[in-house]
């Protein structure tokens, strides 16, 4: 049997589909990389914005077409499958099983089942479960905590993938031994809201460490670089800031996502704080952890954004000076309370503001990048970029960066390199 995975959406889900495709090997069916070689076709799903959920739509289309002329299974994974809105475009295309992002172990039940199968648990086997190691890769995700605490009102996170659940520190030192074993030299480490890692519904969980102890503990394994990703600035703390700047391998990088620049817009949002707590959270970094790159997400045109709400926004990130922002334009996911109880801005003035954040993004981006031209950086190369003649990789504070090939830079691997040219996507650098 031969099936197709395809994975929307964010780091997670990356992570999970890697999950899943060791289930597929392990139950020996063969990976391939188009829908016309494949009896099954999987889409790990998201829900967090209205597009992910076209992309599905318009993917499960094209199967049906193909389903007309051969058998073939469907499988629809992940945030989507959780919801209603998931199960009823299931119906609408016929899909064969559902699997929620709480249930893919599930997986082999789903293939066996031979009649319409879903699962929409959120199994405690996952948090314990470790996956192979991602074979010839020297990057790698490693979830440390599934499910969400928060309910920011325009966020479907904790409908699809439940309460938080914080994995035992056990289980994610096993897994980072076997990354490393593997020769992975950086690991991302991932939840909804790292910052609030063995505290589980506000309660420690026995056993767990806070978040700062654990990125001592991960940077005392011998891993080169550690990321991690998502800081919610409400449970954002010094000791995190202090357990960056006291470990080496952890890179000086945060992604603090901020929404909005408007207190009125962050409420309505429930989000649990203000600018000036936010800023506070920036003047830490600032102040511990110099030359630290510091990325966001911003929501453009929440119900309810005035013209004064945007230029808030507008005026914080001029304040902050951002290196990369994921900027969205707001998104009224069905039962979330946003999409409830507030009016929709028309979106032409979502779109005309989310053209003028962008231009202020790329501006920042190009002055922030500019500032490494002639300096030397770490970077880690997965290999040979589209561009003939460059390596691409990541920098330290994840830069997409391109080096030139040379005798010294030839493959993959770790190198310092010298930075001759910034776009605001992107630095080019060479050897030396
Ligand atoms: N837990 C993370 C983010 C998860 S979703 C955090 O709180 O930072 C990733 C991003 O998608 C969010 O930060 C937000 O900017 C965006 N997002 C989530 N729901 C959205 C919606 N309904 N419309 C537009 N953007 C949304
Ligand atoms: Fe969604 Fe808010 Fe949770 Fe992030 S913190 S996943 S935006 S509810």
């Amino acid at each position: 049997m031969n099936a197709q995975l395809i994975t929307l959406g964010c780091q997670m889900n990356e992570y999970d589909s890697h999950i899943v495709s060791s289930q597929l090997v392990a139950l020996g069916i063969d990976l391939v990389d188009y829908p016309e070689a494949a009896d099954l076709v999987l889409i790990n799903s998201c829900a967090v914005r209205g597009k992910p959920v076209e992309r599905v739509r318009s993917l499960l289309g094209r199967l049906r077409e193909m389903r007309a002329s051969r058998p073939l299974l469907i499988g629809l994974l992940g945030c989507l499958a959780q919801l209603e809105e998931g199960q009823r475009i299931a119906k609408e295309f016929a899909v064969d099983f559902l699997l929620g992002p709480g249930a893919l172990l599930d997986l082999g039940s789903a293939l066996e089942a031979g009649q319409p199968f879903r699962s929409l648990r959120f199994q405690s086997e996952l948090d314990t479960h470790i996956p192979p190691p991602p074979q010839g890769k020297l990057q790698a995700y490693l979830t440390i905590m599934r499910g969400c605490d928060h309910h920011c009102t325009y966020c479907v996170v904790p409908t699809t993938r439940g309460k938080q659940v914080s994995r035992p520190l056990d289980s994610i030192l096993r897994e980072l031994d076997s990354l490393l074993e593997a020769g992975i030299l950086e690991v991302t480490l991932l939840g909804q809201n790292v910052n609030s890692y063995g505290l589980d519904q506000g309660k420690r969980v026995e056993g767990t460490p806070s978040f700062a102890e654990l990125l001592r503990t991960v940077g005392r394994s011998g891993v080169r670089r550690i990321k991690f990703t998502t800081s919610h600035p409400m449970n954002f703390t010094e000791d995190v800031v202090l357990a960056m700047r006291d470990t080496p391998a952890v890179c000086d990088l945060i992604h603090l996502p901020v929404q909005s620049g408007s207190d009125a817009v962050l409420r309505r949002m429930g989000r649990e704080y203000t600018r000036e707590r936010y800023l506070e959270h920036v003047a830490l970094i600032r102040r511990h952890l110099q030359g630290a790159a510091l990325t966001t997400d911003l929501i453009v045109g929440f119900p309810g954004e005035t013209e004064q709400d945007f230029a808030d926004t507008l005026s914080l990130y001029e304040e902050v000076g951002y290196d990369a922002a994921y900027t969205f334009l707001y998104s009224a996911r069905p039962g979330t309370p946003s999409q409830r109880h507030f009016q929709d801005l028309p979106k032409e003035v979502k779109v005309e503001r989310l053209k003028a954040l962008v231009e202020v993004q790329k501006r920042w981006a190009l002055r922030r990048n500019t500032a490494y031209v002639g300096r030397e950086i770490e970077v880690l190369l997965r290999g040979e970029a589209q561009e003939p003649g460059y390596l691409e990789g990541h920098s330290r504070a994840h830069h997409p960066v391109l080096v030139q090939r040379s005798e010294a830079v030839s493959g993959p691997g770790l190198y310092r390199v010298r930075v001759g040219h910034a776009t605001p996507h992107l630095l080019f650098a060479q050897a030396g």
